[in-house]
């Protein structure tokens, strides 16, 4: 059975059986990659408490067929973020990042750019106190990198480019479209969210920033009010479900 090694995050973990753990990686090179690991509880050796979210991992396992579970062989921690889990705020905006991650990651499809970028806002979240506007970056650039990009750049039923709207101010997004609609053209559409222009023109900006740029970032706080409405309601009608982490955050926000 070949051996492989990749770089890991583990983004859920469940206990299975007496001994082992099921594990869901996201890896560098394959993507989402579900694996057992076997005896995971009862030995300490090879797993040395590796395994717990958000360890970030050099994984080594086996993949007999190509499909279904890979059976995780050994593992060497290079980040366990300790501060992050020592503080509910981070744990709560971690958990988010995992599943937002999880749940829009396609099984065995990497995406190398997803990886680096869930690393950098754990490693962020280490070094960083938590502030809002990361939750708004990590889903705009997500969005980006699995296809869920909206679209703001032209209107999507006129095709006015952002730039000619200037002689309004609002513009609308269309969910079911993913993209921007403009005020003449929304007067024929309903389920419109409405957003400024400026809000428009930032979540296009973020959408192809590079990665080392982007916490640099600030939103305005009506940018950050409005993106705080549009981004989660898109997931959500991308992935056909709330995100319980969010839920959470929220509840725990007010
Ligand atoms: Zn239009």
């Amino acid at each position: 059975m070949p051996l492989f090694m990749t770089q890991a995050i583990v983004i859920r973990s469940l206990n299975y059986g007496e001994s082992d753990k099921i594990i869901t990686f996201f890896t560098r090179d394959y993507g989402k990659l579900k694996g057992i690991a076997k005896g995971a509880r009862r030995s300490r050796k090879r797993f040395q408490n590796a395994l717990s979210l958000f360890s970030h991992l050099r994984l080594h396992f086996f993949d007999k067929e190509g499909m279904g579970l890979v059976r995780a062989e050994s593992c060497d921690i290079l980040h366990s973020f300790p501060r992050m889990k020592a503080d509910l705020q981070k744990i709560l905006y971690g958990n988010y990042y995992l599943e937002l991650v999880n749940e829009m990651a396609g099984e065995r499809e990497g995406n190398p750019e997803a990886f680096e970028l869930l690393l950098s806002f754990l490693s962020n979240l280490e070094e960083m106190e938590t502030q809002e506007t990361h939750l708004r970056l990590f889903e705009i650039r997500m969005l980006s990198l699995f296809g869920y990009r909206p679209n703001m750049k032209r209107c999507h039923l006129c095709k006015k480019d952002l730039e000619n709207l200037k002689e309004t101010p609002t513009v609308f997004f269309s969910l079911e479209k993913g993209a921007l609609i403009c005020d003449r053209c929304s007067k024929i559409r309903n389920h419109l969210i409405p957003l400024s222009l400026g809000t428009a023109r930032l979540i296009e900006t973020i959408s192809q920033m590079e990665l080392q740029q982007i916490h640099r970032w600030r939103f305005t706080p009506q940018a950050l009010s409005e993106s705080e409405e549009l981004l989660p309601r898109f997931i959500q009608y991308q992935l056909g479900k709330e995100l319980k982490s969010l839920k959470v955050l929220r509840k725990m926000a007010r």
